[in-house]
């Protein structure tokens, strides 16, 4: 999943970032509003952090702007303690969640996978597919009939999406913007390389080549 960090406290950013990255998003990072508007535009995430409190330009009408420009990336807004305006004002221009600071980061990833679970009709507690399971948490996969086997970060990135996704052709494209993030090399040849191995791990037929459009999330 591909994550869109805004914030313009340097110490939180960072910290942020690093334990973002460590729970599996591809993360890029914002520290005003004006880049913030610029990215939100013109790249694919699946949701994005906002800190309503910004240089340039404000969170909230960072987030006016994505929803006026029809981008309908899930938004979490991080607002300032006993600012109950900025929350209601938040969700009204289209947020999807908030989380009050200070907060716990284990807070903020639990909403993270709630939500992006719930845009993804799964509204069980885990990430599944048939007899497939992923445990976000150990970044594995488990099946039902036993056994459970570990993946590089990049293939849990890779599956997930699969996963969240089950049945629909994605392109190369598409899986590398929900994949890497901004800085990474997007070489689509890269995606061939984790896809075969993520088939060496768990069954070849679980992912079904697509001439021309791409791969198919059997599960
Ligand atoms: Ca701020």
């Amino acid at each position: 999943m591909r994550l869109l960090l805004v914030e313009d406290h340097a110490d939180l950013l960072q910290s942020l970032t690093a334990e973002l990255r460590q729970a599996g998003y591809a993360v890029d990072v914002a520290t005003d509003g004006e880049q913030a508007l610029f990215l939100g535009e013109t790249e694919e995430y699946d949701v994005a952090v906002l800190d309503l409190g910004l240089p340039i330009l404000g969170g909230l009408e960072v987030l006016t702007r994505w929803r006026a420009a029809g981008r309908d990336l899930l938004v979490l807004i991080l607002t300032a303690r006993d600012s109950w305006m900025e929350k209601v004002e938040g969700l009204k221009a289209g947020a999807d969640d908030y989380l009050t600071k200070p907060f716990h980061t284990e807070e903020l990833l639990a909403r993270l996978q709630a939500l992006l679970r719930r845009r993804h009709g799964q509204l069980q507690r885990e990430l599944r597919v048939n007899d497939l399971v992923l445990d976000e948490e150990h970044q594995q996969v488990r099946f039902d009939q036993g056994g459970t086997v570990g993946l590089t970060g990049t293939e849990f990135r890779l599956l997930r999406y699969f996963m969240m996704n089950p049945g629909k052709p994605l392109s190369k494209t598409r899986l590398i913007e929900h994949v890497y993030d901004q800085d990474f090399d997007r070489d689509s040849n890269l995606i061939e390389v984790y896809v075969r191995r993520l088939r060496e791990k768990i069954g070849r037929d679980r992912i079904e080549t697509r001439r021309g459009q791409g791969y198919v999330f059997r599960g």
